[in-house]
């Protein structure tokens, strides 16, 4: 990748790789009309949140970066593009769960003071993070695939960030509700690709190279953790790769082109 490319990551979190091929239309409208890559990638393990975030983040696996579960969360200590970004003189920016100020930028997170960051000083500078709490109802927690794409936009349009990640959550959401196999979780599949379809052509005018890919996959059941295939196999979608089209190779998603991409 070119060292002075600018780029968006875009994980989806708990998108199953089957379920994306499906119901994500215009990821594979890109791909098929040779804009984009479609490779499948295998998720490392323990197949969990918060150890593969810092492993898409780090090139490590769970077991050497040592957050090997979601009740381990605490600040990275090691080398991850933020803070190589950061120390290159490039601008970061995230729209995402707050597990990933957590991991990035403070250790605990508090909402007054890290919920949305301006600060040049931080491994993320622009960072506007969510929670998912203060749902009472349903016995489920969402945030607005809506919001979160227009803040995201916001902040290319605002602040030109060289990095940007975007972590949608709403997918394992209504999978650990509803289970993988459920409609509801085909539907919100379906519904985080129609936002992504709304903002990706304004991300690639301003020049972006666009990843799209999730941490890990999800059973029946609604769950996820173990080493099935269902669980492991993720979608990664590389728009703007030199080779388009489906990709025959997998690869373990601490091998990802980002792993080694240094923005
Ligand atoms: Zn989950």
């Amino acid at each position: 990748m070119k060292s002075n490319g600018k780029v968006i990551l875009v994980i989806i979190d708990g998108l199953k790789f089957q379920t994306a091929v499906d119901q994500c239309g215009y990821l594979e409208a890109l791909v098929e009309s040779k804009k984009a890559r479609r490779m499948k990638m295998i998720a490392v393990l323990p197949t969990l949140s918060a150890p593969i975030y810092e492993t898409l983040h780090t090139g490590l696996e769970p077991v050497d970066h040592g957050i090997t579960s979601n009740d381990n969360l605490r600040k990275s200590n090691s080398e991850n593009i933020f803070s190589i970004a950061k120390e290159n003189g490039l601008r970061t920016a995230a729209a995402a769960h707050s597990y990933f100020s957590t991991l990035y930028n403070a250790d605990p997170y508090i909402p007054i003071t890290d919920q949305e960051v301006n600060d040049a000083n931080k491994p993320i500078q622009y960072g506007r993070f969510y929670s998912e709490k203060g749902y009472s109802s349903f016995n489920i927690s969402l945030i607005s695939e809506h919001d979160l794409m227009n803040q995201a936009s916001m902040m290319i349009d605002r602040y030109k960030p060289h990095y940007l990640m975007i972590h949608s959550c709403s997918c394992d959401s209504i999978g650990h509700k509803f289970g993988g196999s459920s409609q509801e979780y085909s539907k919100q599949a379906w519904m985080v690709n129609d936002q992504l379809a709304q903002h990706i052509p304004f991300w690639m005018e301003e020049g972006y190279r666009v990843l799209i890919t999730s941490d890990h996959g999800f059973t029946d059941s609604g769950n996820h953790g173990g080493s099935s295939n269902i669980e492991r196999w993720t979608p990664y979608y590389d728009i703007g790769h030199p080779r388009p089209g489906v990709a025959k190779e997998k690869f373990l998603n601490s091998q990802s082109p980002l792993a080694s991409c240094h923005c």
